[in-house]
């Protein structure tokens, strides 16, 4: 068939999504057209069920020539959402639920999501991490994968046919996956189900410098009684080719016979993807901040940086290019890293201090940007703040309170675009590379204010950083996760 189309989905905290993309060859840059795009809600978040019903919704009203001529397949979800699940049926074997991104295991004793829940196994599964996990580790927080896989097995002991797998790769696996060819993570034809990719995996502990299980892990493993080997997931890097569609899901909806599956992501790096791929080749450099609800910013280093303590952890990028990623060691001096922030202020102030959409257009559309209001806020919700300070009795600050409905605006404006560079600054100081971005692409709600992304350029220029006087602000003409995902798909497709 002449047309080549790439599906991505991602499974996002209310509902699922698709998009159908091709590439665009004729262009120098690396170009996706979006051809089809469309959205379910869910009954019921954290069931797995609910997910593949998504799925089949989704695809039912997709059109048939594009699923006819479709080459790879890739599904992002949330991050560190997880379940355990029978190795060859596929079925989840604690209770009908999944233990969602948000899942405390010091807070939660649900039985619909673990049968077996006993109310001491979030201190058991504490007590473990907090013993092996090394001191400020990504696995450390209550809401890790990691700390789920150690929940379920204080409440019961993980039987040899269990397995974990992340949404995502339920989903793909569950779902759509035949058989893995063996490929480079080392698969073979007894390991058939369940492989995981570099982004689901990072909250469950693999190194995804090193790629391999670490060595505290093994320990704990061992120590505790769970057979590692039998319950871990493989891992590819994302856009990775891990095995071909299953004949019967082709056959049930026309798409093609010959496409394959690819190692997933998580959503908000789909969604970094989805910004700053569409149009050309994200390089170390480009950024990405989500002016939504809440503020979340992005770049693109040669090098890996990490705080735990302000959730500054990297993600590492795959290759868009050549299908998920070299690991030559000649390479290794063109790894990108993907580093990552997320603060507690955002947009949503602006609906607490009741700025109609509207009336954002109209205060915005004059609103000198070109120097600095006196007002010096800090626009949080409520008490609490975790990037680029982490801080839990930070107060929020909107003070003193302008009378001018446009200069009160233009405060809360600037408050959130300075967190913005301080953010950029703060990835800076752990040692990204470069030290500040050349690009910053902008997606959310906020992305649309014009005026907002003038006074951001310029005080991102202003910033104390080397190499930012030169910074541009655009906005991002992709957002969605399921575009980023399609990306990926397609990227495995050389
Ligand atoms: P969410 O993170 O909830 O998905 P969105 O990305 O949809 O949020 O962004 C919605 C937010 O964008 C709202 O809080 C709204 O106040 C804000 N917003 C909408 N239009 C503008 C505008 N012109 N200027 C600044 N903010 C805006």
């Amino acid at each position: 068939c002449e047309k080549k189309c790439f599906i991505g989905f991602d499974l996002g905290t209310s509902g699922a999504r698709i998009s159908v993309i091709e590439k665009d060859d004729s262009s120098s840059n690396q170009v996706y057209k979006e051809l089809h795009s469309d959205a379910v809600l869910y009954k019921e978040y954290d069931d797995p069920t609910a997910w593949n019903e998504a799925i089949d919704k989704l695809l039912i009203e997709t059109p048939d020539e594009l699923l006819s001529t479709t080459k790879a397949i890739c599904v992002s979800g949330t991050s560190a959402s997880c379940l355990l699940v029978d190795k060859i049926s596929g079925k989840p074997t604690r209770g009908l639920k999944a233990k969602m991104y948000n899942y405390d295991i010091t807070q939660e004793t649900d039985v619909s999501i673990d049968k077996h829940i006993t109310p001491t196994a979030g201190i058991q599964a504490k007590e473990w991490i907090e013993k092996y996990a090394p001191k400020n580790h990504v696995t450390r927080g209550n809401t890790s994968a990691l700390s789920k896989l150690l929940h379920y097995h204080a409440s019961h002991p993980i039987q040899s046919n269990e397995k974990l797998a992340h949404q995502s790769e339920y989903v793909a696996n569950t779902f759509f996956l035949a058989e893995p060819k063996k490929c480079g993570a080392g698969l073979d034809k007894n390991t058939r189900h369940y492989v995981s990719d570099w982004h689901n995996i990072l909250k469950l502990g693999y190194d995804v410098q090193k790629l391999e299980y670490p060595s505290w892990m093994k320990e704990c493993f061992e120590d505790i009684g769970i057979n590692m080997n039998s319950v871990l997931p493989d891992v590819v890097a994302p856009g990775q080719e891990i095995g071909s569609i299953s004949k019967s899901v082709a056959e049930k909806y026309g798409i093609c016979k010959d496409a394959v599956i690819v190692g997933g992501t998580t959503d908000s790096n789909a969604a970094f993807i989805a910004a700053a791929a569409a149009n050309e080749m994200p390089k170390y450099g480009t950024a990405v901040t989500s002016l939504g609800s809440t503020l979340a910013i992005k770049m693109l280093s040669k090098t890996p940086v990490e705080d735990s303590a302000r959730g500054v952890y990297s993600h590492r990028f795959p290759d868009l290019c050549c299908g998920g990623s070299s690991t030559d060691d000649d390479e290794k001096d063109t790894d990108l890293w993907l580093v990552g922030g997320a603060s507690n202020v955002g947009c949503a102030i602006l609906r607490k201090e009741e700025f109609s959409n509207d009336e954002l257009v109209q205060l915005s559309k004059d609103m000198d940007v070109s120097s600095d209001s006196y007002l010096s806020y800090y626009p949080l919700l409520k008490k609490g703040e975790r990037f680029p300070i982490a801080d839990s009795e930070k107060m929020p600050c909107l003070e003193p309170k302008s009378e001018d409905r446009q200069e009160y605006l233009k405060g809360i404006l600037q408050g959130i675009a300075r967190v913005e560079v301080t953010g950029f600054e703060v990835f800076d100081e752990l040692g990204a590379v470069p030290s500040f971005p050349d690009v910053v692409m902008t997606a959310g709600g906020g992305s649309k204010n014009e005026k907002w992304s003038q006074m951001r350029e310029r005080m991102l220029r202003e910033s104390k950083s080397e190499g930012s006087n030169n910074v541009k602000v655009l906005r991002a003409e992709y957002a969605e996760a399921s575009f980023g995902a399609a990306i990926l798909a397609a990227s495995s497709f050389t």
